[in-house]
């Protein structure tokens, strides 16, 4: 298991400070993918490679040998073996690099060497495409920003004291250039992830951000931790079993009191079924699981077990988590099972809530597993404003039988996920 912090933004930000201080206070291994694209840059300037000669460039990748090393907490950038710490930040190297980091072939031999240097380890990688591209998945994805004016001040200080000779109106001018060519990447281009944490260093000293991102650092640890206990602590011992009915009868009870809740059609008695809904709000899943006889385990974004209450509830109602934007195949296995072993799945194909209306393609790993076992789906259509008293509907359809689509590939499946979903979109139009 490898835990990645992305760190990203434009020049100037502090990137590189903070990352290294992180980088030991919570012993990670910092990767400066900045210093890559610079060892490309001065291999380049070496031998005297154009920015179009494309053949040269792809035979310099081929062999190109960069290694990034910690030498008491300082970092050393070894080119073909050759300590170029100091000559990657001249002058010369900074005026070309962003450029040279535009061409496609070194930008995805670099991304590859990036995954590589990380695989199975916990690392805090700077860039400009960390959290978007490099890692998409990463745990943690910060986005540094700040006034171009405060970056270049800064900037200008730092070559001062490292003996660079750069005027403030040529480092101002390099940041702006750079900035633009950054952002116009065919492949990385530098921007913001949806789920990156954006902070703004321009007023805020380096203790204050290396604090800020420490606590989300700390906070994410901790999260992922609670999300691995679900997966750990799920024992059925007589205690749990006791706790799943007082709790379930105490909160099936509150949901009535809360909503007048208005159930038609119902689960057989007997045999597996995916139990397949349509997702409005937090609470409809509870009540498909707390109003129902039998025990239905529903399928849910691994984020929702990092809160301690939450991981609670899904540890007694066995909640199967599942990982965002992969193919989560453990979650697959455990879905299997226990429709081998005759239990009820419930999933939202919508994967998320109001899909529908936000016009997303519904997820077809329900069908797929239908298919697969041979369960037939169970269509729910759910509508209510899910305020307190206010009416909510849960509608469960007849069971769909999907093994007509069996051996037919991913059309069918496709083919299948639509025709459940059409007759969710039915039910959830009933009323009493
Ligand atoms: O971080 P640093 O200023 O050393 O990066 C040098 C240049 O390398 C950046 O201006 C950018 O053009 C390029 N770069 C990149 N993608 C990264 C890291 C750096 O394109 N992940």
């Amino acid at each position: 298991m490898s835990f990645v912090v992305a760190i990203d933004g434009p020049a100037g930000t502090g990137k590189g400070t903070v990352t290294k201080i992180l980088s030991k206070k919570l012993k990670l291994i910092n990767i400066d993918t900045g210093a890559m694209y610079r060892c490309v840059t001065l291999a380049m300037i070496n031998e005297n490679i154009q920015l179009d000669d494309l053949p040269k460039i792809e035979e310099l990748l081929k062999n190109i040998k960069i290694e990034l090393k910690n030498d008491k907490g300082n970092q050393v950038v070894l080119l073909n073996d050759k300590d170029v710490t100091k000559e990657i930040r001249s002058k010369e190297v900074t005026k070309l690099v962003s450029q040279v980091s535009s061409i496609k072939q070194v930008r995805l031999e670099m991304a590859g060497l990036q995954r590589k240097m990380a695989k199975d380890k916990d690392v805090i990688m700077e860039g400009r495409d960390i959290g978007t591209y490099v890692f998409p998945n990463a745990e943690l994805k910060i986005y540094l920003d700040a006034d171009v004016d405060e970056r270049a001040k800064r900037r200008y200080k730092q070559n001062q004291e490292k003996g660079i000779n750069m005027s403030y109106e040529e480092v101002l001018d390099n940041i702006k250039k750079r900035d633009e060519n950054d952002k116009n990447k065919e492949i990385g281009a530098l921007k913001i992830a949806n789920d990156a944490i954006v902070i703004d260093t321009t007023n805020k000293s380096i203790d204050e951000v290396v604090k800020e991102i420490k606590g989300h650092v700390v906070k994410k640890k901790k999260q992922i931790k609670m999300v691995q206990k679900i997966y750990n602590v799920r024992s059925e011992s007589t205690w749990k079993k006791i706790e799943h009915k007082i709790v379930k009868f105490i909160l099936s009870g509150l949901y009535r009191i809360i909503f007048r809740v208005r159930i038609t059609g119902e689960v057989p008695e007997e045999g597996s079924y995916i139990i397949c809904a349509n997702h409005i709000n937090y609470l409809d899943a509870a009540g498909v699981v707390l109003l129902n006889k039998r025990k239905v385990q529903f399928v849910a974004k691994e984020d929702l077990f990092r809160y301690r209450l939450m991981n609670w509830l899904a540890h007694i109602f066995d909640i199967i988590p599942i990982k965002r934007n992969m193919q989560d195949m453990e979650a697959m296995k455990r879905c299997i099972k226990i429709l081998k072993n005759g239990g009820i799945l419930g999933i939202f194909p919508e994967g998320t809530r109001n899909g529908m209306e936000k016009n997303v393609k519904a997820k077809n790993g329900a069908a797929y597993m239908a298919i697969k076992t041979g369960t037939p789906i169970i269509p729910v259509g759910i509508h209510g404003k899910f305020k307190v008293f206010s009416k909510v509907y849960i509608n469960f359809g007849e069971p769909v039988d999907l093994s007509r689509y069996k051996g037919e590939g991913k059309e069918a499946v496709d083919e299948a996920t639509q025709l459940i979903m059409d007759k969710i979109v039915m039910l959830t139009k009933m009323e009493d």
